[in-house]
């Protein structure tokens, strides 16, 4: 059986060897040594000036969104994971979907300022499938209507914009470490934030709002990550740049040989250094897809439909209407990449595809 995605294992003993240190200290959470040391490995491994790692990476949305979006109008894609516009309606904001751009998949930026009103408070927008939105023109969008910017940075681990990571754009960025992300702690995320102030409220934020044992900052909540989690990090970690090359020659693959006279994928923006996270496909028609699903279902092989559906079409958003986010999810579908993908599988899938499409 062949799935989109398959969980980076890193060899068991090296697992192994992280959690002898945890029983070694007798030290399980609360920032203990591990957890520490995989913080200091990120940010020089990302060259980012500071990094709070978290339990997934839904925590730091809604933490980003309670200190930003101040239960005003958010503005957002619909074209994301659900974690993003939940965190919106979680934390009572409202969100107010803007189009997506039908090549790069994320934010229509041209389009923004249409939908800002006295009650918008930030936009909320992101880097689909590691591809950077427009980060120059939603900052000074931002600037000049006095909004905060948040990015679902969930997929972005290792992404360069402009040759620094696209961590450092926007007031907060976010990170997931799931295990189907491409750098992954089982379930675990991350948090980034330039300004020193605004890092300390995330900071305490994620922990409680403490401020020493007995005192508070203010109001927080649990987003702290355990030195279990730390130890498949620091596992995992050594593995980056296989990781990196092992996806980069299955993109390369489908890059060289999928029928793009009948299909497109993803238009990375210029400037970027991509990580591979995801070889999305765009068929023609939600008939073709299911067509190709169909077809790739009985070599057990399993796509993902990602993502699906459009958010403005989830039963506690619906209203607006999205025609181009609507149609890229009925039609997009995300294939098989991982490492350890072999070539003569992939043979099999880009050739279903192409024979089904022609
Ligand atoms: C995975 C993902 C999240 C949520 O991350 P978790 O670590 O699973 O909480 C949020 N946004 C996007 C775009 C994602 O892909």
């Amino acid at each position: 059986m062949i799935n989109v995605t398959k969980t980076f294992f890193p060899p068991i003993n090296e697992y192994q060897k992280h959690v002898q240190r945890i029983w070694d200290n007798q030290w399980l959470t609360n920032r203990g040594e591990l957890v520490l040391e995989l913080e200091e490995k990120i940010k020089k491994y990302l060259d980012v000036s500071n990094i709070i790692v978290t339990n997934n990476g839904t925590i730091p949305l809604q933490i980003a969104l309670k200190l930003l979006g101040n239960k005003g109008e958010i503005i957002t894609t619909p074209f994301s994971y659900v974690a993003t516009t939940a965190s919106i309606v979680w934390e009572n904001c409202t969100p107010v979907f803007v189009d997506i751009h039908p090549d790069y998949l994320t934010i229509d930026e041209t389009k923004i300022e249409l939908a800002i009103t006295d009650k918008t408070t930030a936009i909320l927008a992101t880097h689909v499938f590691g591809n950077p939105c427009h980060v120059d023109a939603i900052e000074a969008i931002a600037k000049k209507h006095h909004l905060k910017v948040i990015y679902d940075a969930a997929h972005c681990f290792g992404v360069q914009y402009n040759d620094k990571s696209i961590f450092y754009y926007g007031d907060v960025s976010t990170c997931s470490f799931h295990a189907t992300k491409l750098f992954h702690t089982g379930e675990g995320g991350a948090m980034f934030a330039n300004d020193a102030d605004l890092q300390q409220k995330l900071f305490y934020s994620h922990n409680f709002g403490h401020n020493g044992p007995l005192a508070f900052h203010g109001l927080g909540i649990n987003g702290k990550i355990s030195e279990l989690q730390g130890a498949m990090g620091l596992a995992v970690f050594p593995y980056m740049e296989i990781i990196l090359s092992e996806r980069k020659k299955v993109v390369d693959f489908y890059n060289d040989n999928l029928d793009f006279s009948k299909l497109k994928s993803i238009t990375i923006r210029e400037n970027t250094q991509w990580n591979y996270s995801y070889y999305p496909i765009i068929l023609e028609s939600e008939i073709q897809l299911l067509e190709v699903l169909s077809r790739l279902n009985d070599l057990a092989v399993f796509p993902r439909r990602y993502f699906y559906p459009s958010l403005n079409t989830v039963e506690y958003t619906k209203g607006a209407v999205m025609p181009v986010s609507e149609s890229i999810a009925s039609r997009i579908l995300c294939l098989p990449l991982y490492v350890g993908l072999m070539e003569g599988d992939l043979n099999r899938i880009v050739k279903v595809i192409n024979d089904t499409i022609c």
